[in-house]
């Protein structure tokens, strides 16, 4: 059995209890040495064997995958914030299937929470946005055109744009072109939930220009929206006025609505 395990944004303590009970179990661990906190590698066994992916071909991590498995050794693949984003653990999970090994999947915290922690934001606030897109500006790998960034823009919802750190410019000319004001509130987060976090408040036209000033080159996520401005309405749901599944409402107050 192969556990694809998510390990956070970053801060050590930030993995699931069962992702760090399957890495104190782990005879192998192949861990995504770019941007997986080292430290987390500490609750290994003492006979473990550690592999950096930053190094390996996906051949080499299956290789490694499919000897482990067939000397019954239990396998950790530990991967950045969560998996199901930006991992690459689909061509794993597939070659998998077709050697016939199982596996299984870990979530972890992805760094858009963390980002948002960071931030003490709510990316969805009513009145607002009641939505986040989480995409990215094309770069080696090509961004499908009817997912560009401008047409996200034109929704002027809660943006996340991940694997974008060097294109600060041409981003900021995609969002505004989609129609979002260029004095919209924006954020750069550099490595959310790390020690040498950094988070810096902007708006879309002075991205490059803060990114340029702080020295934020990679491992940061921009969060784009109103959502990081003052104003909202207040949630319905702790509304003294609206009834819910579990509490009636009170007749004295006024419903939002
Ligand atoms: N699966 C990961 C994303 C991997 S893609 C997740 O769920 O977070 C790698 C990109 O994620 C980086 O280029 C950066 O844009 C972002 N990223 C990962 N960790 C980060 C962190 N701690 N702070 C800010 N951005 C981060």
């Amino acid at each position: 059995m192969i556990v694809f395990v998510g390990a956070g944004p970053g801060a050590e303590d930030l993995i699931t209890v069962r992702g760090q009970n399957y890495l104190q179990e782990a005879d192998i661990i192949i861990y995504a040495g770019s941007l997986v906190n080292p430290k987390l590698l500490d609750a290994k066994k003492e006979d473990c064997t550690v592999y950096n992916s930053a190094r390996m071909t996906l051949e080499e991590v299956l290789e490694v995958m499919v000897r482990g498995e067939r000397e019954g050794k239990r396998v950790v693949r530990l991967h950045t914030g969560d998996p199901c984003l930006y991992g690459a653990i689909k061509e794993q999970m597939d070659a998998l299937k077709q050697e016939g090994i199982s596996y299984e999947i870990c979530p972890g915290v992805s760094s858009f929470c963390g980002a948002a922690a960071a931030l003490e934001a709510e990316y969805t606030l009513p009145g607002i946005s009641q939505s986040v897109v989480i995409t990215r500006m094309a770069g080696r790998t090509p961004v499908p055109e009817r997912e560009s960034i401008r047409g996200f823009a034109a929704h002027q919802t809660t943006m996340v744009i991940f694997l974008s750190t060097g294109m600060l410019a041409d981003l900021s000319k995609e969002l505004t072109a989609g129609g979002y004001p260029g004095d919209t509130p924006a954020a750069i987060v550099y490595k959310a939930t790390w020690p040498e976090e950094k988070v810096c408040r902007c708006t879309i036209d002075s991205l490059e220009a803060t990114a340029e000033k702080e020295g934020i080159t990679k491992t940061a996520l921009i969060v784009v929206g109103r959502v990081l401005d003052g104003e909202y309405t207040r949630s319905e749901l702790y509304n003294p006025a609206f009834t819910t599944e579990y509490r009636k409402a009170s007749k004295e107050v006024k419903s939002n609505e």
